[in-house]
């Protein structure tokens, strides 16, 4: 059910300050850069082969992003596997017991359908299903 790793998502301070590694250094091509308003956030995300990795830096201080950093500092955020039928894999995931931060898809950056698992249910790793509908 679940067709691969789709992205690893990093919390960064600033975009600005944390790309140059990824692009100078890791030379992994930016594919772009957006604002979710619904998150208070922005991301990049980057092309790493098969994955992509997504750098997310907070807007404000109420973001999720922004209180993940305040408490544990920058770095890995959430891993993100991609589904087909995201409502279906979310009521399998309940079914299991499994607490979602979602019970119904939001749409994410680039429009993705995605919805969280409680990392208390899923041994303290943020996991994100993310359906992606006719996009790249
Ligand atoms: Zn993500």
């Amino acid at each position: 059910m679940i067709k691969k790793i789709d992205h690893i998502g990093i919390a960064v301070k600033s975009l600005d300050e944390a790309l140059p590694f990824y692009t100078d250094i890791l030379q992994l091509p930016l594919l772009g850069i957006e604002e979710v308003k619904s998150e208070g956030i922005k991301v990049a995300f980057l092309k790493a082969g098969e994955t992509k990795l997504e750098l997310l830096e907070p807007q404000n201080d109420e973001s999720a992003v922004a209180k993940f950093i305040e408490k544990r500092g920058e770095g890995l955020h959430h891993v993100a596997l991609g589904v087909d039928s995201i409502q279906a894999r979310i009521d399998d995931m309940k079914m299991h017991g499994i607490r979602m931060i979602q019970d119904e898809p939001k749409i994410g950056a680039g429009g993705a359908h995605v919805a969280f698992m409680h990392p208390k249910s899923t041994g303290s790793v943020l996991y994100e299903l993310c359906e992606k509908k006719g996009m790249k």
